[in-house]
């Protein structure tokens, strides 16, 4: 047994980021972690596997589609899905083990298992239980179904995320249910891949949630790279074999029934807070009436010494999220003032092109009554973009109609996962439409395209 400042529960980005900080600021500091390797669902199951498989089938799109056009000639690559998978695997592997990496440079203890909470200062992992000053509680999310909807990631056929990394082989008709982020970028990769994918969506539009605008024109570039949509549909079931499986859904609109038929069903309906086995309700701890535990400006839960960050509280499920609630109640901890501000967090899509947003949306802005004004650029007159063809798309920006401060900014196009930090900075500085259009930007570069958006805020773009 042993005593510590803080211990954390779950190596996940909000775990183990906040476990660093903690060392830095000096507190004795463990984390624990039942998965073989560090890292959470994002270095292990998520951001990292999914996005090196994009990387991959996004090269093979290039050289299908845009090579022969460059003067680029020959035959294509032919994919072998094996070791695709096994490059993906090497960047997670590379990923969890830099991590472990980082908490050794830390002197951070690994405590190896899964952890519950016997009572308030204790942590038991395994035989030992541990003395903690403070518990953050990591644990994360696990992805929800639907009723009716059995997954079986060992089967390969019906599958959740984790299981749609590591499908066995290739479908040829892949049916994905839910077109939210996930969904679309696995989507994406099984369509470059040559799978027909069929996304089955309840909502009447895909991406929830985000810009009207952008969702209109995702799914316009998604639908000519081969993907269909079934929209306003409520899959009621599916029926699985040992190889195939059958969709079964109702259209909202006159309640008729289909069935799409399908070699591999991805099921991507969403996440739910992951809290299983630590004791915590016994504890006390106060949950949402979604099972987020409950946490106060501070991370705090209702019960003293025990805290909560990331996925399994409140809050957009988004790895860089975690990261900074892990930094910031590190900070709170260690006797500092922590602060995420939580109107600056954008939210990423990395199929290609990719699409970012950040701060509100026009409909956010329409429902509080607040005047503003937009200012938008196509792609199509930026240079860069052209040269790379990837002129669909556009930035949008959005100011407060009297004052011109950045209140929020939509980008579909290339790059626009990093463009969009621009516009975080800015906001973070309070910044307005003029102080972006009055920032010289390299040219050519796809950033010129957010400057022109914001020059449309004001007299007007130059290249449209
Ligand atoms: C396919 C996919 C793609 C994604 N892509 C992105 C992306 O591109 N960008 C992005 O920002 N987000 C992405 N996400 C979401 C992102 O992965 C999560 O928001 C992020 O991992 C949450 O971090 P966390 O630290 O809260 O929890 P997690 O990463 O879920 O980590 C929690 C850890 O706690 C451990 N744990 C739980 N309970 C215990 C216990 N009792 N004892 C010991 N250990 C325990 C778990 O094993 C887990 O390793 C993606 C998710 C998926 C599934």
């Amino acid at each position: 047994m042993a005593s510590y400042d803080v211990i954390i529960i779950g190596a996940g980005p909000g775990g183990y980021v906040s476990a660093i900080r903690c060392a830095q600021l000096g507190l004795k500091t463990a984390i624990v972690e039942g998965r073989e390797t560090l890292g959470g669902t994002c270095l292990n199951v998520g951001c990292i596997p999914s996005k090196a498989l994009l990387n991959a089938t996004h090269h093979l799109h290039e050289a299908e589609h845009n090579f022969a056009a460059m003067g680029l000639k020959g035959k294509s690559p032919s994919v072998d899905w094996k070791q695709m998978k096994a490059y993906k695997d090497d960047v997670v592997g590379q990923n969890t083990g830099g991590v472990e990496f980082l908490m050794k440079k830390n002197k951070i203890d690994w405590l190896k298992g899964w952890a519950s909470i016997p009572a308030v200062g204790k942590v038991k992992v395994g035989e030992e239980t541990h003395d903690a000053k403070n518990i953050v509680v990591a644990s994360g999310s696990v992805p929800t179904s639907l009723p009716g909807v059995e997954v079986d990631n060992d089967g390969g056929i019906v599958v959740d995320s984790t299981g749609a990394l590591e499908l066995p082989k290739v479908p040829k008709k892949l049916v994905v249910i839910g077109a939210g982020v996930i969904g679309l970028e696995l989507g994406s990769v099984y369509a470059r891949l040559g799978s027909e994918v069929t996304v089955v969506e309840f909502m009447d539009f895909i991406t929830p949630g985000m810009d009207a605008d952008v969702q209109r024109t995702f799914k316009k570039l998604l639908e000519k790279q081969g993907l269909k949509f079934v929209l306003g549909a409520a899959v009621s079931g599916v029926e699985a074999s040992k190889t195939k499986a059958k969709v079964n859904y109702k259209l909202k609109k006159d309640d008729s029934e289909h069935t799409l038929d399908a070699d591999a069903v991805l099921v991507a309906t969403g996440r739910k807070p992951f809290t299983d086995g630590l004791g915590l309700a016994e504890l006390g701890v106060a949950f949402t009436p979604r099972g987020q535990i409950q946490t106060d400006a501070h991370w705090a839960t209702n019960v003293p010494g025990i805290y909560a960050i990331g996925d399994a509280i409140v809050g957009p499920m988004l790895a860089h999220k975690a990261e900074d609630e892990g930094m910031a109640v590190a900070e709170v901890l260690a006797g500092k003032h922590g602060h995420v501000n939580y109107d600056v967090i954008p939210g990423v899509v990395y199929t290609s092109p990719e699409v970012a947003t950040v701060g509100k949306t026009e409909a956010q802005l329409k429902e509080e009554g607040r005047k503003f004004k937009i200012g938008k650029f196509s792609f199509m007159g930026n240079a860069r973009a052209k040269a790379v063809f990837q002129g669909d798309g556009f930035v949008k920006l959005i100011a407060d109609a009297e004052t011109d401060r950045l209140l929020g900014a939509a980008i579909i196009g290339p790059g626009a996962g990093d463009l969009i930090h621009e516009i975080c900075v800015g906001m973070e500085f309070g910044a307005s439409a003029q102080d972006i259009a009055l920032t010289c930007h390299a040219h050519p570069t796809y950033s010129e395209a957010v400057r022109e958006a914001a020059l449309a805020c004001g007299d007007g773009p130059i290249h449209a």
